[in-house]
Formats: C-alpha cells, sequence, structure tokens
C-alpha cells in the first residue's frame, strides 16, 4: 500500500511514483543551484579565484558531465526536488564551454526544473562570447548574463592580464541585451595608473550601453598572484587607498544617477533588475552548490535528510559546506572539504550581519532575536549605521567599513 507525496508529481520522480504510507516525508531541496566551472581562457593578473587556463587538459565534455554528476549525488531519497527559483552558473568563464555550456543548462534543468519566471544567471566573458553562443543560451532559458567587463580602459584591461579589449567588451553588452537577455557588468575601480576622470568615463559608457545592473568592486591584491609579485617588486604601484574610496564614491553617485539603485555594498541595479540568486545568499536562504570549490547552505532539516548531520542533532539549523577544490582529476561523487554547522543564535546572527550588506538593512525583530542591538547601536554613535523607519541600515560611511559592521554584528551576544 501507498501513497502518492504531495505537490511531487514529475519533479519529485516518475510520474505516478509513490512510497509506502508509512515511510516519513520527503524533505524539499533548495530552490537556488550555484554551479561553478573552473576553466578560463587565461589567468588574470590579480585573480586568486579557483579557476585553470582551458589549455586542452580538461575535456569539456568530462568537466559537464562530472558536474551533472555532483548534482545527482544529492538526489538521496529522503529528500525531494522542488522547482528552481534561481540559477547561478559561474566561474572562472562558463562561456569558454561553447555548446557545451547549453549541454550544462539544458541537462541541469532537465535533472532541476525551473519555476516559472526562474532566474537563470551564466557568468560571461567578453572574449569567448558569440552571437550564437547567446541566442543558444536564451533558447535553453538562460535570461541574465553577467558579464565581466572590468574596464572600458586598454591600458586598465591589459595590467589587469585580461583578454578582451574595451570595444569587444562593449560589442557583447550589447549583442546580449539585443538577444533579449538582462545583463550585468562587472567593473573594478581602484587600478594603479587609472585616472579618475578614465573611471568616471567607464562608468558612463557601461550605462550607455544599457546594462541593468552593475557592480564594483575595489582591486584586491592576493597573496601569490602575478600582480602581487610585481608590487613587491616595485614593478608596480600598489592601489592608492584614498583613489579607490574615491572611485567608490564616484560609482555611487554617477550610477545612482543614472537610474540604477544601490541596494547592496558593491551592486546597483536598475530598480526590478535586483539579483534574485545573489539577494537569496544575503537573506539566508538555503542553495545547493556544486562545482569544484563551490559552496553551499543547507537548513538543518535538509543536512539531517541528506545525513550529513546525525537525525537527533536538532539544535542544528544551518549547515554551510565547500566542495574540495580539485577538480582535477575530476570527482563524480560528493566530496566536501569544508564544513561548519551553526545554532539559531548563529545563524541568526549571520543573517543580520549578511542583511547589513543590503540597503534595505536590517529590521528591528531581526536585530533583536539576533541579539545586536546593542551592537547596532554602537554603530549608530559611530555614525556607521543610521536606525529609522524600524529598521537598521549602513550610512555613506557604513559602506566603507563593511567588515568593522560585520565584525561587531557577528561578535554580538546580550
Ligand atoms: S576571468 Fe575571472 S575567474 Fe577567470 S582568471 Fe580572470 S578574474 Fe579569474
Amino acid at each position: 500500500m501507498g501513497q502518492a507525496i504531495g505537490g511531487q508529481g514529475p519533479i519529485g520522480g516518475a510520474p505516478g511514483f509513490t512510497v509506502p504510507w508509512n515511510e516519513p516525508p520527503r524533505v524539499p531541496l533548495p530552490k537556488h543551484l550555484y554551479v561553478h566551472v573552473p576553466l578560463c581562457r587565461s589567468k588574470c593578473s590579480y585573480c586568486d579565484f579557483f579557476s585553470r587556463a582551458d589549455d586542452g587538459a580538461v575535456s569539456h565534455t568530462e568537466l559537464v558531465e562530472a558536474t551533472l554528476e555532483m548534482l545527482r549525488g544529492w538526489l538521496e531519497p529522503t529528500v525531494r526536488r522542488v522547482p528552481l527559483e534561481t540559477l547561478y552558473i559561474g566561474g572562472g568563464t562558463p562561456t569558454v564551454l561553447g555548446d557545451d555550456l547549453v549541454t550544462l543548462v539544458r541537462e541541469l534543468t532537465t535533472i532541476m526544473p525551473l519555476a516559472e519566471g526562474a532566474e537563470v544567471t551564466v557568468e560571461a566573458n567578453p572574449e569567448s562570447v558569440s552571437p550564437e553562443l547567446l541566442a543558444s543560451l536564451v533558447a535553453a532559458g538562460v535570461t541574465r548574463l553577467s558579464i565581466g567587463v572590468q574596464s572600458l580602459d586598454d591600458e586598465t584591461l591589459r595590467l589587469l592580464g585580461r583578454c578582451h579589449d574595451a570595444a569587444t567588451a562593449l560589442d557583447v553588452v550589447r549583442a546580449a541585451l539585443g538577444a533579449g537577455l538582462e545583463v550585468g557588468a562587472d567593473l573594478i575601480c581602484g587600478v594603479p595608473g587609472l585616472s579618475h576622470d578614465d573611471w568616471l568615463r567607464t562608468l558612463d559608457a557601461i550605462v550607455d550601453a544599457g546594462v541593468q545592473h552593475v557592480s564594483v568592486y575595489p582591486l584586491s591584491i592576493e597573496a601569490g598572484t602575478p600582480m602581487a609579485e610585481a608590487i613587491a617588486e616595485g614593478r608596480l604601484a600598489p592601489p592608492d587607498e584614498d583613489a579607490t574610496v574615491a572611485a567608490m564614491d564616484a560609482a555611487a553617485e554617477v550610477l545612482t544617477a543614472r537610474g540604477l539603485d544601490r541596494y547592496e555594498v558593491a551592486n546597483y541595479a536598475v530598480p526590478g533588475h535586483e539579483s534574485r540568486h545573489n539577494t537569496a545568499y544575503w537573506t539566508g536562504w538555503p542553495y545547493l552548490g556544486i562545482g569544484g570549490g563551490a559552496h553551499g547552505m543547507l537548513d538543518g532539516e535538509q543536512a539531517r535528510a541528506l545525513g550529513l548531520v546525525p537525525p537527533d542533532e536538532t539544535g542544528i539549523v544551518r549547515v554551510r559546506y565547500g566542495y574540495a577544490a580539485d577538480m582535477f582529476p575530476m570527482r563524480l561523487e560528493k566530496s566536501l572539504s569544508a564544513f561548519e554547522t551553526m545554532t539559531a543564535p548563529e545563524a541568526l546572527r549571520e543573517d543580520a550581519m549578511l542583511g547589513m550588506r543590503m540597503t534595505r538593512g536590517v529590521a528591528d525583530e531581526l536585530a533583536e532575536l539576533a541579539g545586536a542591538r546593542g551592537a547596532m547601536e554602537s554603530l549608530v554613535a559611530d555614525g556607521l549605521v543610521v536606525h529609522e523607519g524600524g529598521r537598521w541600515r549602513p550610512t555613506e560611511r557604513g559602506w566603507l567599513f563593511g567588515n568593522e559592521i560585520f565584525a561587531r554584528i557577528w561578535g554580538a551576544v546580550e
């Protein structure tokens, strides 16, 4: 004797699938999925992300199959799939996979079908995007392209070790918009040698091109990169802190004036075009992450159903995990290298901390539950946070001292 699992239908298994009446109901998996593609055309001079040059050593088809196998590895009999509200394929540079990327999108969304109106984002770099690829991605269900433009100054692009120029980046932005995709552009500020006027020209040109979303990150010098080496050997000046702050301020001013609202410390969007996937990260929604070096987050119930924590560990409400950054040779099964569990008070503090990355900040109720009211008041006294309308939000100064805000909230215990 058996009964159909409510609402499962073709999503949770074969149509008409039944389970014995006395089996516990399956726990729903997250409705957000991140997939990491750790290949790039070549390595940029400042990059310490987990990716390697696409030099032919890794077969694209094997990489795609290994990635799909990782996803299948989560489909334990104790859990059920729910339609994905967001899918984000990042890297690395997923577009170096070419047609294999289209296969990856199609297969991923066969294993984990999309919800109506789902947001499907692919990260892209200008040198590996063609009109044909854009058309195929749209046909496969992709709705959004996040393009690593970084700068529209050719000398800056050369210094960053990027393998595209400004004209190519603008062509790809226009082609993606023309193909019907929403487009976001990533920009880097504070690059040595880039004048303030050139930075303003980059901001204006990217908005003129019609993007709906811009992310602005300060150049960070990471140990072990060619850029860090050049600075250590005196071949390159280090980034100037004051110039970087001025560039961040200018980005806020220009982008806001041009109709892109700042909704997170580094992210601006035309209203209605905010990244739903990234917003899920900042608002505490569980997500599956797959691919070498990828991270994911599960709630306690999901983690228990998947056997990642013992069934009687009911005090654990959140689990963060990371895949080992060693896709080479590729591993087909779950190979989690990092694992962190959180109790309810810890998860609430994390929610309050992440919430302060966003312009809308954190509601009184969450600050109270997280025991962070005292920390918030001390941040208000220091001019980093403002309290109005029942919410705590970062001030302009607070955007520049985000780490101080996060540290005080994380350390808050009342
Ligand atoms: S394209 Fe992005 S991930 Fe790839 S090497 Fe450059 S900065 Fe790193």
